[in-house]
């Protein structure tokens, strides 16, 4: 993240000029006004960084406000020559993917055949999910294919595969995570990766 070079003032100034100029059409800029001046509530005295949406490769601008150590809001960044501003609707939820209650800190385990759901915490999730993808990839790793050329003769070629474990990313992954994720599905040898997120 970068602190961000515009300041807010000067945005603010221009959203004016929009409003005043829309305010002569006849327009109810009521709303307008009323966001703005929240906006301009939530972030008084937080400094601004700017920084790019975490979600796709399309890279909006993002501005982050931060006080006390703490995002207080993320919204587009008008300085951004790809995005000028704006976000999708997944990148203006940024702020509830950071700063939310509901957020969960514990995992559901259902062991086998049983019926009901049991609360784990993280870290005991991390070490089974660990210590499984271990046994799976000792047991399905497959360094030599042997097979048949076109005239009947034996083949054999050096693979370093595991076809037992498959890797599928989700859009509420972030760039950097999908990233990690890749280079580690790929040194362990999976040969099936796949993202929702793709565009
Ligand atoms: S998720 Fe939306 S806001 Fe974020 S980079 Fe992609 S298009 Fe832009």
């Amino acid at each position: 993240m970068f602190e961000a070079t515009a300041s807010r003032r000067q945005f603010f100034r221009g959203t004016g000029m929009t409003v005043g100029t829309l305010a002569g059409l006849g327009l109810d800029l009521k709303p307008a006004r009323a966001a703005a001046e929240n906006l301009k509530t939530k972030i008084h005295g937080a400094k601004e960084y700017a920084s790019v949406c975490p979600y796709c490769a399309v890279g909006c601008g993002q501005i982050v406000s931060v006080r006390d150590g703490k995002i207080v809001n993320i919204e587009g960044n008008p300085d951004s020559p790809i995005s000028r501003g704006t976000l999708c609707p997944k990148g203006s939820a940024s702020y509830q993917l950071a700063v939310n209650p509901n957020r969960l800190t514990k995992v559901k385990y259902r062991a086998p055949f049983a019926t009901e759901w049991e609360e784990k915490p993280l870290d005991w999730a991390m070490e089974r999910i660990a210590q499984l993808t271990k046994k799976t990839r000792d047991e399905t790793f497959v360094e030599k294919w042997e097979g048949q050329d076109r005239e009947g003769k034996p083949v054999q070629k050096t693979v370093n595969h595991c076809a037992g474990i498959a890797s599928l990313g989700g859009a509420t992954m972030d760039n950097e995570w999908n990233y990690v994720q890749l280079k580690l599905a790929r040194a362990l040898g999976l040969i099936y990766l796949e993202n929702q997120a793709r565009i």
